[in-house]
């Protein structure tokens, strides 16, 4: 009995009823998959509702404000991914006549599809008989096909893919690209498999070897780099400088003056003072920690009074803006930015604050 057949028919049976699983409309189905890349089902779901009232189509995004674009992503983190949507969004417009590519090298040659969402979108909204591994999908596989070394190596995970690919069926490749996902979603889970209730269990070869908790290996990670952190929030006149950050972390996206390795709000001072905004330090506002890939913020939340109103060159060479409570809640910020926003919109709204009185 080929392998599918199990797992398809065990799908069939108990697979979740997810709004994107109700169309093969390929801009839907490469949203959804965008949107599910490190974030839970159920936050999705809320995201991609909201998304598809502002964006209803793929033109409707390719010519949308960019800061709409991730004022609507703000909380999903990892933003160059809603940066790509709208490069993605723009390029099957210009290139593509505004309609998908039907094909896999097509598909991954949009901005932000990478081998796993080409696989997805591919397979699930043009039938095509193409695979999409990714994490869930390496750790199922290493134990359903025995594959006992590092899933961190390059050579290891193409012959990963190899093996789900030849075992992929020509009727239902989408299908059986999601029955994979969903078994690594609800009983094929990290830590201890429930091997008693999934339809491979007979076919497997890690529930057969008693050895599918150890799977997949992984070679030890660094741990992410702790790093000291200061948040400035200048203030002048009930507005706050924000600065336009363009690198690809946080690219496209406002946050507060940020200082890394800067422990010291005298140092911090002076060097505010360089870049050209003279300024008082009138106290600390708390901390706040941030957890990224890589590495992790410490954040030290510091408050500054300006002594006069910046000068457009200041500004300009740090692409910064002042800007009242109610612009700040309309740009979009990281969410390492969460706890000074509100600490910024604390101090805006203090009628005799220092921040009123500059
Ligand atoms: S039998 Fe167990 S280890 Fe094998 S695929 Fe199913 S849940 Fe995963």
């Amino acid at each position: 009995m080929p392998v599918c057949e199990p797992l398809l028919a065990w799908y069939d049976a108990v697979r979740r009823d997810l709004p994107w699983r109700h169309t093969r409309d390929p801009y839907r189905i490469w949203l959804s998959e965008i949107m599910l890349q490190q974030t839970r089902t159920e936050t999705v779901k809320a995201y991609y509702a909201r998304f598809l009232t502002l964006f209803p189509t793929v033109a409707d995004l390719a010519r949308a404000p960019q800061e709409q674009v991730l004022k609507a992503w703000e909380g999903l983190g990892y933003y160059s991914r809603a940066r790509n949507l709208q490069k993605a969004a723009q390029a099957v417009m210009e290139s593509h006549g505004g309609a998908f590519p039907a094909s896999y090298e097509g598909l991954l040659s949009l901005p932000g599809v990478g081998p796993y969402t080409a696989g997805a979108v591919g397979s699930i909204a043009f039938g095509l008989r193409v695979p999409a591994v990714d994490g869930n999908v390496y750790r199922v596989a290493s134990r359903f096909y025995g594959v006992r070394e590092d899933v961190g190596r390059p050579d290891v995970q193409r012959r990963i893919r190899e093996r789900v690919t030849a075992d992929l069926p020509a009727e239902r490749p989408g299908d059986y690209n999601q029955a994979l996902m969903e078994l690594g979603a609800t009983l094929c889970h990290p830590g201890e498999p429930d091997c008693a209730s999934c339809p491979w269990h007979d076919l497997c070869d890690a529930a057969g070897e008693g050895d599918a908790a150890l799977l997949p290996v992984h070679e030890k990670k660094r741990p992410p780099r702790r790093v000291d952190v200061a948040v400035c929030l200048l203030t002048r006149e009930s507005r706050v400088l924000v600065t336009r950050r363009e690198e690809r972390l946080l690219g496209g996206l406002y946050v507060f003056w940020i200082m890394e390795d800067e422990t010291r709000p005298e140092r911090a001072e002076v060097l505010l003072r360089e870049a050209g905004f003279p300024c008082r330090f009138t106290g600390e506002l708390g901390q706040a920690r941030h957890v990224f890939t890589h590495r992790i913020w410490e954040m030290q939340l510091w408050h500054f009074s300006l002594e006069n109103e910046p000068s457009p060159q200041a500004l300009e060479a740090c692409g910064g803006r002042m800007v009242s409570g109610v612009e700040l809640r309309a740009l979009p910020l990281p969410t390492a930015m969460r706890a000074a926003a509100q600490a910024a919109q604390a101090l805006l709204q203090r009628p005799s604050s220092p921040a009123q009185n500059g």
